[in-house]
């Protein structure tokens, strides 16, 4: 038997719960593995709290990330006591994931753990900071240096904002972060931010250009944000749009587009082809140190990982959040 967090759906309406699993009971994959750590993204929390259509089939262990140690393989690629990681695939949505002692995973989703990191630590970072790399390598693709200004990340105290400003900063970025949470700014610039601003300035419909500011952006939040962040771009800048924290929609026009030659850049990363991952996660290991990871992080056991969801929802977790199994 094994702990899990189990979300289930009855009569339309959804229930979650610590529950006890028999091994039996886990989902077809070729390798088992014992979860060391997982963690909480915003998807986690949408789907443990039923308030993002993110469960696809129920009952679901939700988590889209875990490391862990290989129990049982009947893969090349992978033997028992190999230590493995984890991100997206649609684990956690279509296939059971890591908020739990045990999952039984398809060998083509796992990556070896890279050595720069412990398992906390690359849970530390998660599906958060390593979609943070992917933006930061987008606008490095595109050509943003950092001598052309200022680089605006939106969503600043969450876990993809702060992956981003230490990203951004540690590679001589000038940063500017936007936070609802003003009282956050000691942190924001500790993590490398050189400016904070308020990130209402920036939530209200505005005109579709506007004074050109940043050469470039890393956004985590969409919706009007992400058109007043497109209007202030820089001609030739480039935006990586990650998010969805303040609204799936995009009201914007085509005028940064075809009078600013401004370039949208389009982040997934569930279903990123593997070089990149890997490539994604040795930059991460070239650019982080621990005490980075432990700035941005808290650990929490299994029990709490509903109630944090809750508060991560809320806008009241700051950074990243690490579950502990054991
Ligand atoms: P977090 O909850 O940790 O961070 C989101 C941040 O957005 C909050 O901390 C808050 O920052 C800001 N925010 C929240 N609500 C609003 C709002 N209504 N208006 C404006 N800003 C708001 O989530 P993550 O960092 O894990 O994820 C951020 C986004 O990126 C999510 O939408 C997530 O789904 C998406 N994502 C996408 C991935 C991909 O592959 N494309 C991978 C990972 C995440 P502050 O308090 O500083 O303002």
């Amino acid at each position: 038997m094994f702990k899990a967090v189990l979300i289930d759906k009855t009569e339309g309406k959804q229930q979650v719960a610590i529950t006890s699993l028999d091994e039996a009971s886990l989902p077809e994959g070729d390798v088992s593995v014992s979860v060391h750590c997982s963690t909480l993204n915003y998807k986690d929390a949408l789907a443990i709290t039923g308030k993002g259509p993110v469960v696809k089939q129920f009952p679901m262990v939700p988590g889209i990330d875990l490391s862990g140690v290989v129990e049982h393989s009947a893969s090349p690629d992978f033997k028992p006591g190999d230590t493995v990681l984890l991100n997206g695939w649609g684990v956690g949505e279509k296939h059971w994931g890591g908020l739990a002692e045990k999952a039984r995973l398809d060998s083509r989703w796992l990556i070896p753990q890279p050595s720069a990191f412990t398992p906390y630590q690359s849970m530390a970072i998660g599906t958060a900071g390593y979609t943070a790399m992917l933006a930061v390598m987008a606008l490095e693709e595109r050509g943003v240096t950092p001598d052309q200004g200022e680089i605006l990340v939106t969503g600043a105290s969450g876990g993809v904002g702060s992956y981003a400003i230490t990203l951004l900063a540690r590679l001589g970025y000038r940063v500017v972060a936007s936070t609802g949470r003003q009282e956050e700014a000691p942190y924001l610039v500790e993590l490398g931010a050189e400016n904070v601003i308020d990130r209402r300035e920036l939530s209200e419909p505005g005109r579709p250009l506007a004074k050109e500011r940043w050469a470039g952006a890393i956004d985590s939040v969409g919706s009007h944000t992400l058109a007043n962040v497109l209007a202030s771009t820089k001609y030739g800048g480039t935006v990586a749009c990650c998010g969805l924290a303040q609204g799936m929609d995009l009201p914007t026009s085509v005028a940064p587009f075809i009078l600013r030659g401004v370039t949208l850049a389009g982040i997934d990363s569930v279903m990123r082809p593997l070089a990149h991952r890997v490539e994604a996660w040795r930059r991460l290991g070239e650019l982080l140190s621990p005490h980075q990871l432990e700035a941005i992080t808290r650990p929490i056991d299994l029990t709490q990982a509903i109630g944090v969801a809750e508060d991560l929802l809320a806008g009241k977790v700051r950074g990243r959040v690490v579950v502990n199994m054991a």
